[in-house]
């Protein structure tokens, strides 16, 4: 449709039948100032325009202008698009395949009731441009004005006409959030359209044509953009690409996550379920995963007539979409330590103070380091094909310091790092042919609260092909007769009452292999070099390797990084070298 719209003469706008409009989702669709900013830029994005420029005014509560270079609207047909139910974009009564983001012919009337609307358009036949008026539902006639090729729609006074809507209208600072957040996503969904954003006088962003990576990279920041993950997938007819990012770098809410489907910005469950389920292995409880993703499918795979705001659709083959999302999303975030982007130390160099720089302070007080240890703590020479480096020492006995060929400084976290490798383990093993179980010598009585040990004795079945013999032994005690052999010899007293814990948490609503999984990660972290345990240079270089091997090892069970990097131009930057 972009396509043809430029290509072709103009469009002819036409009131919809009845019995069309009838068919048509309808609802309040202009309730604050963002709605009307997204059906606006919509318009022009549907008008094949090639830069959009909006600026706002208190949020668009006071003024919203939305500039474009499109086909524009002839002047006989001004009337027209301001009339309900009044739309080019449909072709025939056929509402099945929609290629346009618009297609019910309701938001310029809508505007126009809500607010004070004016629309100057210039198509590239006409000689000059025109306007038409209408306030508060009433239209004037249109007259001549001044204008080059496309459209200039002004809207002004949000909700004058109904002072009782206008009440429910936030502060100009929040309604300019939200609107700030509708052009956002409409810009990550066109790449190639120029975009322009001003609230009250200040430029927001001012994007050229880009591709879909430089685009996401400008609207998610620097930040993510250096650990940005590029997806790439395809199932029968459906396409799905764009970047994630690494689940070490998350969010509190889900503004973070854009999700287009065919050049449409969506809030849609099925795909907001498909992220959610494909982070759950490796993001922290309760944090939100950064998404940018374009899905494409046939139109006829999709209807996008279910919700007013057109932000909901319904999948012909949900369970397709789902798959195809899991998977890719899966592989993505499923690389090693050695393939993911680590997570960056973001330290600001210390500032030195003016005492500290005065002459003379050196000698009264510089404190001596402690007698320097004459180790020289370098690595031979790291093996180039060893992204995690070659470790030189461990400190506080908990993380390895590594150097890398590429003069890479690696930190890791011991416990966190063996944590994921082990739980990575014990998962291969029970999806091959069940966890491997080592008996104890002497099986071990555990006493639990009556309702633990309950739990526990109607999951045994289950729990035996992780590993874990377990019997009931009265009414408050299980008896364990074997652990998981890769836990080496782990204590099944806090081991127990960890799992325990954890039936209580993940009881009702759960799936079982979730909770499984969650039952091994619990496992994971009984089986893992603990904190404080001293490693030989061997062992250092054992748990590097067997990282860069393993997936998701960039993360441990719950989360949290298990190492960073630090590049030698980082360490020269905070010495401000
Ligand atoms: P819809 O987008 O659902 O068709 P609208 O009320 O948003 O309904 O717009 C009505 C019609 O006005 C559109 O179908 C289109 O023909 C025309 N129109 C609106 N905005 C623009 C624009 N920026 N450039 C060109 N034509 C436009
Ligand atoms: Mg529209």
């Amino acid at each position: 449709m972009l396509a043809r719209a430029r290509r072709c003469l103009l469009p002819a706008i036409r009131v919809l039948s009845a019995s069309v409009a009838n068919r048509i989702a309808a609802g309040e669709v202009i309730e604050r100032p963002a709605a009307a900013v997204k059906e606006l830029v919509e318009n022009a994005l549907d008008a094949g325009a090639r830069r959009i420029s909006v600026a706002l005014t208190e949020g668009g509560i006071a003024a919203i202008e939305v500039t474009d270079d499109g086909h524009g609207i002839g002047s006989d047909e001004l009337t027209l698009a301001i009339a309900r139910h009044a739309t080019s974009k449909l072709e025939d009564d056929d509402l099945v395949r929609i290629a346009t983001l618009g297609f019910r012919g309701e938001a310029l009337p809508s505007i126009g009731a809500a607010a004070r609307l004016s629309i100057t358009s210039r198509s590239r036949a006409a000689p000059h441009a025109s306007r038409i008026r209408v306030e508060g539902g009433q239209a004037f006639p249109v007259e001549p004005a001044a204008g080059g090729p496309g459209t200039r729609v002004l809207v002004t006074d949000f909700f004058f006409a109904t002072p009782a809507r206008r009440k429910f209208l936030k502060h100009p600072r929040t309604e300019a959030e939200h609107a700030e957040a509708a052009v956002r996503r409409l810009a990550l969904a066109a790449p190639a359209v120029a975009f322009r954003l001003v609230s009250d006088g200040r430029t927001l962003f001012d994007l050229p044509t880009q591709d879909a990576a430089a685009r996401s990279a400008a609207l998610l920041g620097p930040e993510v953009a250096a650990r940005l993950i590029p997806v790439a997938a395809e199932r029968g007819l459906l396409r799905l690409s764009g970047f994630v990012a690494a689940a070490t770098l998350t969010r509190a809410t889900t503004a973070w996550q854009f999700l287009v489907v065919n050049h449409r910005p969506v809030a849609d469950p099925v795909l907001q379920a498909g992220v959610r389920v494909a982070y759950r292995p490796v993001i922290a409880d309760g944090r939100k995963p950064i998404v940018a993703l374009h899905l494409t499918l046939p139109l006829e795979e999709l209807d996008v007539n279910v919700h007013p705001a057109k932000t909901e659709l319904r999948f012909r083959d949900p369970a397709s979409v789902r798959a195809l999302l899991i998977g890719a999303l899966t592989h993505a975030l499923g690389g090693s330590a050695a393939t993911l982007p680590p997570p960056r130390l973001t330290l600001t160099p210390l500032r030195p103070s003016p005492s500290a720089s005065a002459p003379g302070f050196a000698e009264t007080s510089l404190p001596l380091a402690a007698p320097l240890a004459a180790r020289r703590l370098e690595p031979a020479s790291p093996d180039p094909a060893h992204p995690l480096g070659a470790g030189v020492a461990q400190v506080f006995g908990t993380y390895i310091i590594a150097v890398t060929a590429a003069d890479e400084l690696v930190l890791v976290d011991q416990h966190a790092a063996h944590e994921r490798l082990t739980h990575e383990m014990l998962r291969a093993q029970h999806l091959e042919h069940g966890v491997r179980p080592q008996p104890l010598l002497l099986p071990a009585v555990v006493d639990l609260p009556e309702a633990d040990a309950a739990r526990i004795a109607a999951l045994g079945p289950a729990l035996e092909k992780l590993g874990l013999q377990l019997e009931p032994f009265g009414p408050g005690a299980v008896l364990v007769r074997a652990l998981p052999a890769l836990l080496g010899p782990a204590e099944p007293a806090p081991l127990i009452r960890d799992l325990a814990e954890e039936f209580a948490e993940s009881g009702e609503g759960m799936a079982l292999a979730e909770r499984l999984d969650r039952v091994l990660a619990r496992l994971s972290c009984h089986g893992s070099i603990r904190a404080g345990r001293r490693l030989s240079q061997s062992e250092m270089d054992a748990l590097l390797r067997q990282m860069e091997a393993t997936p998701r090892a960039g993360t441990c069970s719950h989360g949290r990084p298990t190492f960073l990097k630090l590049s030698r131009a980082d360490l020269e930057r905070l010495f401000g070298r």
